[in-house]
Order: structure tokens, then C-alpha cells, then sequence
């Protein structure tokens, strides 16, 4: 039976492209269609890392993801980010680290990666059909039959890439898991992650806004601490934000959707254990002078956090000189600053997340190839997998890889 491709790949966005790109390189004569519902491709990658893309990160490990690592081990030992440094060098988009270790392009530009793949797509003669919603697929004899919002067109292989449910107004709206459902997989429970979340309004969070600085997040589930992390924190008018609110967030938002007893807890010195904390308040209570408690914190802290830690004492000890601090009061600031409890009330939701915890089970999927377990001829990629990575590239890292492999294995399936 002639179909109308060999392989069509149902989404365009990061895994979709590299997908594309790679099953046409191992085997050139195949006709190979992208469709995506959107009405044009690669949103979400030019809005990725503030615009500059974070391509992904110069270590990459199964321990930056949540997921079954041992499979997520075995992805990227096919495809690391050495392999993504010399694939975009490759295509013209040489990438440069940064001191955080994440990589971005040369050009600062996400703009340049995006066009980058899609005029390799291009050149490689990859039919990009943009506005072709995706409704159902079905197997029949040796080809798919795929339903879209144009029409119905056929294929011999199809790979799913239409991402999760993060960002849905650049077309990933969680309806690809639908297909793989109709198709027999199953989808777990899943939620929004590195997302911002939001604090009770009557908290001091709006005084702060725009004021970033590190600190240390604990996320406590049911009395035992789960997750531990350090970073940078940024207040806003809503909440909380910054690298290490968006890691924690998933923590916090899996608990609550799951009905545990979830709490966070800011320690606003990382550095200093809480030992070490009265340890400098103590000392600095027998200098002489009138220093007042606010600063003597900005020390260590950002004027308006300082101001704000100092008002938060009861009684307020923004105007007591620090060392005619009480030993009580002493003890109640270390607690406010080793370890105050954070009132969060929810998160900003699918529209801020960059990412979706859980997902397609990774163990429906044969890691060598990315094809399903279940259905021969058909795989699975990128977001819509049960995997997602902390802040840093690795989302990225983890849809080029996933995109590669189901790419180059799809299109060498035909040469046999
Ligand atoms: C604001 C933001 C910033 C980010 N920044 C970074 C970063 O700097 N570094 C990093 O590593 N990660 C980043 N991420 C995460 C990263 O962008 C994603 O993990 C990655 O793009 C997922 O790629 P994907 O191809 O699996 O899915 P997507 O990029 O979501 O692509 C899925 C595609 O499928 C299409 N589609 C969906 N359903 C259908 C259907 N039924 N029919 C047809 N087409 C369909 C969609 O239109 C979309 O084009 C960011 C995410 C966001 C939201």
C-alpha cells in the first residue's frame, strides 16, 4: 500500500524538529511531514530562556530529571550535550557556556536556533503542514491513518511530539496524549512544573517585588522534609519566583494536587547554618553603638528584605538598636530567618509553566529506539513523556535527544 509519507511526526516544536531532521538525514528518500496545529511553528522555542533559548547545559545527568532514571540514563548515553554542542555548531549555531553552566547561542538570539532547524527541515525537503490539528489516529494494516482539522492523510510511521500541557497558547494544549491514549498508552497524572507560585495576598511578597537574592527552600510533605534547594529567589507582586522556586514548585504542586500536608520554608542565608546565624546575632548584640537590627541584616541582605524580616518581629525590632535585643527575641529572628514558613496558596498554573511533570510512562517506551511498546511503527517524544527536567537546558537537552533517537531509528526501520 503507498501511503502519503513514511513518516509523519505530530507536533513541530523542539523534539518534533530534531526528529524531523535527523530521520531525514539517515535516509533521504523518505518523505517526512510535520504537522502541527499551530499556524506557525517553534513558539515556545523563541520564547525559551527569556528569549535567548537554553539550549542545555554543559553536564547533563538522569539526576537533573524527574522520571525513571535508569531509562532516562539510557537516552542520554545516545544523545548528550556534547552531541547537542557539536549537532549545533553543525547547523550553524555555535553555542557558549555561561557560568551557571548553561549553554546559549553565540547570538543570544533563540530566534537563530529556531530558524536554524526549520531551514534545515527545509533543505532536507521536510513537508511542514502548520494549522493540521491532530484529532485521532488509527492503525490500520500496515500504515496509520491520521485525522486532522484539514482532512485525513496517511503514513507508515508516526512519532508523537506535541509536547504537554505547559505555555498552551503555543499549541501544546495536552491533546497529543488523547492520540497516544486512543493508540492504547496510558498518561499519569500530571501537573504544572517550574512554575511560579503564589503567596496569601496578606504576606509582605508585593512590599518586595522586583528584589532578588539566595536563599534556601525546603519543601516539608507530612512533616518530612522531601526537597531541599538553594538559589536564587525573586519576590513579586503575586508570590515567588526565580531558579530555585520554579525547581521547588514541583515538589510543592504534586503534594497539594495529591491532598498531602505541604509546606515551605525559606532560610534567607543559605550559607550559614541556623547554629551559625545566632551565633553572628549574638556577637553582633556586643558591639557598641546603635546599629540597628535592619542594618545589621542588610549586611548580608537586600535593604528592603532586611526592613522588611526586622518589621515581621513582634514586637517590631526595626528601630531597637541590636544589642539591646532580648535572648527571646534573638531566638524568634533566627527562626524568622532560618526557617520562615511561606503561606503559598497555589501556582500561576499551565499559562507560566515552562514544563509538565508526568506524563506518557517512560517504561511504555523501548529507550533504544523510542518506540512504543505497544504499537510497532509508532514513538514518542519530548514533553509528552513522563520525564522533566529541573531549570538549566535540560528540557531542551531531553527533547533533542528523545528526538534524535526516534528520528534516526524510524527512518533506518525502512533501509531494512
Ligand atoms: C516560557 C518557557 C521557557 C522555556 N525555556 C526553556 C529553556 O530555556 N531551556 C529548556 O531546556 N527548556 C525550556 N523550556 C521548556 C521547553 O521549551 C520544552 O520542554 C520543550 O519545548 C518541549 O518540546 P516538545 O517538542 O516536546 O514540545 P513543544 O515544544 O510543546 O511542541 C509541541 C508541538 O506540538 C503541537 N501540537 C500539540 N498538540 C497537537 C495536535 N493535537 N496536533 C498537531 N500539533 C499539535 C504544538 O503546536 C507544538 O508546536 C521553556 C518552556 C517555556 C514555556
Amino acid at each position: 500500500m503507498s501511503s502519503d509519507f513514511d513518516i509523519a511526526i505530530i507536533g513541530g516544536g523542539a523534539a518534533g524538529l530534531a526528529a524531523a531532521i535527523f530521520a531525514s538525514e539517515t535516509n533521504p528518500n523518505l518523505s517526512i511531514a510535520i504537522l502541527d496545529s499551530a499556524k506557525s511553528i517553534g513558539a515556545k522555542i523563541l520564547v525559551s530562556g527569556g528569549g535567548r533559548c537554553n539550549v542545555t547545559n554543559q553536564r547533563v545527568t538522569p539526576s537533573d530529571f524527574h522520571g525513571n532514571r535508569k531509562l532516562i540514563d539510557r537516552i542520554f548515553r545516545r544523545f548528550d550535550e556534547q552531541a547537542t554542542v557539536r549537532w549545533f555548531t553543525s547547523l550553524d549555531v555555535p553555542l557558549q557556556t555561561e557560568d551557571t553552566g548553561k549553554l546559549f547561542p553565540v547570538s543570544n538570539k533563540a530566534r537563530m536556533v529556531l530558524e536554524a532547524l526549520l531551514q534545515r527541515c527545509k533543505a532536507l525537503g521536510v513537508f511542514l503542514l502548520t494549522q493540521h490539528l491532530v484529532q485521532g489516529i488509527t492503525r490500520e494494516e500496515d500504515e496509520f491513518i491520521i485525522h486532522h482539522s484539514q482532512g485525513t492523510l496517511s503514513a507508515k510511521r508516526v512519532i508523537l511530539a506535541t509536547g504537554g500541557r505547559s505555555l498552551p497558547k503555543t499549541g501544546s494544549d495536552g491533546s497529543g496524549w488523547e492520540l497516544a491514549q486512543q493508540l492504547g498508552h496510558t498518561v499519569t497524572s500530571t501537573y504544572p512544573a517550574l512554575v511560579p507560585l503564589l503567596l496569601d495576598p496578606s504576606f509582605f511578597h508585593a512590599k518586595l517585588s522586583g528584589i532578588s537574592h539566595d536563599v534556601m527552600l525546603t519543601t516539608n510533605v507530612n512533616g518530612r522534609t522531601i526537597d531541599r534547594r538553594s538559589g536564587s529567589l525573586l519576590w513579586t507582586h503575586f508570590g515567588i519566583s526565580g531558579p530555585v522556586v520554579l525547581d521547588a514548585s514541583r515538589f510543592w504542586v504534586t503534594a497539594s494536587a495529591q491532598g498531602e500536608d505541604v509546606h515551605l520554608h525559606l532560610n534567607c542565608f543559605p550559607e550559614l547554618s541556623r547554629q551559625a546565624i545566632e551565633k553572628w546575632l549574638t556577637e553582633a548584640a556586643t558591639f557598641p553603638g546603635r546599629k540597628t537590627l535592619p542594618a545589621l541584616l542588610a549586611e548580608r541582605l537586600p535593604n528592603r528584605v532586611a526592613t522588611t524580616l526586622a518589621s515581621l518581629q513582634r514586637p517590631d525590632l526595626s528601630e531597637v538598636p541590636i544589642n539591646s535585643l532580648i535572648k527571646e527575641s534573638r531566638r524568634n529572628l533566627v527562626q524568622t530567618l532560618a526557617n520562615l514558613s511561606l503561606p503559598v496558596i497555589g501556582s500561576r498554573g499551565w499559562n507560566f509553566a515552562e514544563v509538565t511533570a508526568g506524563g506518557i510512562p517512560l517504561d511504555e517506551i523501548n529507550p533504544g529506539s523510542m518506540g512504543s511498546r505497544r504499537i510497532s511503527g509508532l514513538y514518542v517524544i519530548g514533553e509528552m513523556l513522563d520525564c522533566d527536567g529541573r531549570i538549566g537546558g535540560f528540557n531542551f537537552q531531553w527533547a533533542w535527544a528523545t528526538g534524535y533517537i526516534a528520528g534516526c531509528h524510524a527512518a533506518r526501520r525502512f533501509s531494512s
